[in-house]
């Protein structure tokens, strides 16, 4: 039998980061998982797929700006779905492989199979061949990861009423794509379909999209997204969704108690996703899952049975994969003696529609909650140099710092790169910077950066120098 330091189960962002890390630690590592390909949900339907769908259909969509930039297009611009499509898939499989050679380098045992545990040391890999191994180790770490999930009342068939996995390989654009759920899923790839021609309409329970988001961020990105023709229907409880042929149905009730019918030929459920242990016979190695489904873990990651641990989707906390990542390599270090830590209120969030939503920190909604006197400074990417150059003059970067101490306690942006750009926010968090601080360091001109240091400068005596 063989036998290893540390066994982990799943190759998603945490599971593979965690292996890279137990390898360099100098653990004797090993890693389960159950797709022929590794890389989990976010390399192979999620995160980056979804990130190559919207890098195209940025693209086309760009094309319609290209008269007021002086370029002008003489034949007929189409999109050929199969083709981006293929494309989406190509960088997966390069993504994927990437991770092999990773594994390979840093001598990690990859084992294809479904992992379940046969006691608290050993876990048996079924293969796909009908076969079964089992193996030993001292250390487990469980990151299997999650799966989208649907209300009782929804059945999904893949074909009409889709996940955003099959979101992410249709044959065809919907004419009217209805999505179920305006969290940061649904509204993403919402917008590569009405990008590419779909009507889309999104109904959401909440009163507004992105709902766990600073509320000045969703007002904007709903201003912007309904500028470019997508139809929201907030506060609305779906009722049923039935598909006859190739039209879905969708009611849904209104805060008035009326229903409304929306009628498409696809409907994607992006209501949430689900914690996934199945298969993992979690009870035989005494690991607790919650009633929520999620692994039971402590603050360090540890489970209900001391020498196995669990991290990613799979247990509380936002569901990302930099934020499993970080897990990952935490648990890894916490087996290897280190006292390692997470910083749970600087894990960036991104919505990568164009204009990009960021923000790390608390949101303002959060801060009133908690009774903390906070001041706003406010900034508008319209009021940027680079913004008018690059015509991206949609968005603004709020920055909360504390009444008192001029502490940066949320930093809240929708713009033009800020994916990217939130980076500098979570550095000046993580050193714990005033927005003073922020405010007298030199930004580069001209940069959407800018935005960063103006609202900085806004907080501090509203002394924001482009407005
Ligand atoms: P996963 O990535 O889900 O990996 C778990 C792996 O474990 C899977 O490969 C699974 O097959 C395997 N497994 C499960 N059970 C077993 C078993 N018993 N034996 C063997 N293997 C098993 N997050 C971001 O941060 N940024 C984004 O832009 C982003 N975009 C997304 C877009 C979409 C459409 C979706 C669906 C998700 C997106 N996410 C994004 C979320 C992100 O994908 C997840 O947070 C992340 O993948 C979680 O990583 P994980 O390692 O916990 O689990």
């Amino acid at each position: 039998m063989s036998s290893f330091d540390v066994v982990i189960i799943g190759s998603g962002p945490g599971g593979y980061v965690s292996a890279i890390r137990c390898a360099q630690l100098g653990f004797k590592t090993a890693i389960i998982e159950k797709y022929s390909t590794l890389g989990g949900t976010c390399l192979n339907v999620g995160c980056i797929p979804s990130k190559a769908l919207l890098a195209s259909s940025h693209h086309y969509d760009e094309i319609k700006h290209f008269a007021d930039h002086g370029i002008e297009l003489s034949g007929e611009v189409k999109v050929n779905l199969e083709k981006m499509i293929a494309r989406k898939q190509a960088v997966v499989d390069q993504t994927s492989g990437g991770v092999q050679f990773l594994m390979d380098k840093n001598k990690i045992t990859v084992f294809n199979g479904l992992g379940s545990f046969a006691d608290a040391t050993h876990v048996t890999v079924a293969k796909a061949d009908g076969t079964s191994e089992t193996i030993e180790a001292k250390n487990i770490i469980i990151a299997t990861g999650s799966k989208p999930s649907s209300l009782p009342f929804i059945s999904i068939d893949k074909e009409r009423i889709i996940t955003s996995t099959e979101a992410l390989k249709l044959k065809e654009v919907p004419k009217h794509l209805v999505i179920i759920g305006g969290g940061v899923i649904g509204i993403e790839l919402g917008q590569v379909y009405l990008r590419l021609g779909a009507q889309v309409s999104v109904v959401e329970f909440m009163d507004r999209i992105i709902p766990g988001m600073d509320a000045s961020l969703s007002k904007e990105l709903t201003k912007v997204l309904k500028k470019q023709g997508m139809k929201f229907y907030t506060s609305h409880k779906v009722q049923s969704v039935e598909r006859a042929g190739d039209v879905v149905t969708v009611k849904a009730e209104n805060a008035k108690g009326e229903i409304i019918t929306l009628e498409g030929d696809y409907s994607l459920v992006s209501v949430g996703r689900r914690p996934y242990t199945d298969g993992l016979n979690a009870d035989k190695a005494g690991v607790k899952i919650s009633d929520r489904g999620q692994i039971e873990v402590n603050d360090h990651l540890q489970t209900s049975t001391p020498n196995i641990y669990a991290i990613g989707d799979v247990v509380r906390g936002a569901m990302l994969a930099h934020k499993a990542e970080e897990e990952g390599t935490m648990v890894a270090e916490i087996i290897a003696g280190q006292k390692p830590h997470i910083d749970y209120n600087l894990i960036p969030g991104v919505v990568y529609t164009w204009p990009e939503v960021a923000a790390v920190g608390q949101t303002e909604e959060q801060l009133k909650a908690a009774g903390v006197s906070y001041k706003v400074g406010n900034f508008p990417f319209k009021a940027l140099g680079r913004a008018r150059a690059s015509a991206d003059l949609d968005g603004f970067v709020k920055i909360l710092a504390d009444a008192k101490t001029d502490e940066v306690l949320g930093v809240h942006m929708i713009g033009a790169r800020t994916a990217d750009l939130i980076a500098e926010a979570v550095t000046a968090m993580e050193f714990k910077a005033s927005a003073e601080d922020i405010s007298r360091m030199s930004h580069a001109h001209p940069t959407f950066a800018e935005a960063i240091k103006e609202a900085a400068l806004a907080a501090t005596d509203n002394r924001a120098l482009h407005v």
